[in-house]
């Protein structure tokens, strides 16, 4: 047992050298990134659930390596939580969507929201809001349509729920994401006034499959109508995923049903292209 032991420290220590590698390499190539301006803001519409016309955009960020070509957020997200890099990272996001309200202010479309993911740590730093609030005065947007997607665990921390109530007091909106991943005290999604409830991708899929995934489906819609939220449907891929959501009340949708994350050219032509005449 002695010289499994061993064997054991060895496996777990060169997996974490690996891991260590690898960490550095993105740690280093990240930096970079954010400098050289590889990290790029992809648009994916929201729709409404009855006249599917667009009423929000989501940010998406993307690496754009010119040697590996895309690299996908879930691969670098957590390392840019890790080092710290979510600030740089984040600010950069929350730019990129305050110019976009500007643009599509100039074209006419000041009714679409844009929605920007911010990690937990992001609200851990005490620069953020004072950042925030400069980005807003800078553009000149209006803040009520900018909307923040935090996850369910953010609001565990007491830190986090005392920025989000300060950003309410801003003016943005707040959305949960991943909704029904995480464990949310209800009450305080009532005592924060969020504005919205995001539905994971993760229960959308499941749906035909599997009854008991409607079942949870079902429950979380109902929480959400209980609590007045309104309500986006991620992951829409199917028109019977569509009509089902639609039916049971959920108010807007996204997914590759309706359009894919893209580039911001390709997103001013297809929203031009929506715009009724
Ligand atoms: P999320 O916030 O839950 O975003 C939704 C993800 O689902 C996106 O993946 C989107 O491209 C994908 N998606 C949308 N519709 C469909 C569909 O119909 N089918 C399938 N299979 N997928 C769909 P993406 O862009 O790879 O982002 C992954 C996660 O990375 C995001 O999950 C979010 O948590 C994080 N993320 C992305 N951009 C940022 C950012 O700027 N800041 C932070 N902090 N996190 C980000
Ligand atoms: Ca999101
Ligand atoms: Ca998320
Ligand atoms: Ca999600």
């Amino acid at each position: 047992s002695k010289r499994k032991g061993k064997f054991t420290y060895t496996f777990y220590s060169e997996e974490m050298v690996e891991g260590a590698r690898y960490r550095l390499f993105i740690e280093q190539g990240l930096h970079k990134a954010l400098s050289d301006k590889a990290i790029q803001a992809y648009w994916q519409p929201i729709v409404d659930a009855h006249s599917h016309r667009v009423v929000g955009i989501e940010a998406l960020c993307r690496w754009i390596d010119k040697d590996a070509g895309m690299i996908p957020p879930d691969s670098f997200i957590p390392v840019a939580e890790e080092t710290g890099l979510i600030q740089a990272l984040g600010l950069h996001m929350l730019r990129e969507a305050c110019m976009l309200l500007k643009l599509l202010e100039r074209e006419g479309l000041e009714e679409i929201e844009v929605a920007v993911n911010v990690s937990g740590q992001q609200l851990k730093d005490s620069q953020f809001l004072e950042a925030l609030q400069e980005i807003l005065e800078d553009t000149q947007i209006q803040p009520q349509r900018l909307e923040l997607e935090v996850t369910e665990s953010t609001l565990q921390s007491e830190q986090a729920s005392l920025l989000i109530w300060q950003l309410r007091q801003a003016g943005v909106s707040i959305a949960i994401d991943d909704f029904g991943t995480g464990y949310s005290s209800l009450s305080k999604l009532t005592q924060m006034s969020i504005s919205k409830l995001k539905i994971d991708r993760s229960f959308v899929s499941g749906l035909g499959e599997d009854s008991r995934q409607q079942i949870v489906v079902e429950a979380i819609i109902n929480l959400g109508r209980s609590l007045g939220l309104r309500m986006t449907a991620e992951g829409i891929e199917t028109i019977e995923q569509r009509d089902y959501l639609r039916d049971k009340g959920v108010h807007n949708m996204q997914g590759y049903y309706f359009a894919r994350p893209m580039p911001l050219t390709e997103l001013l032509a297809y929203l031009l292209e929506q715009r009724p005449q």
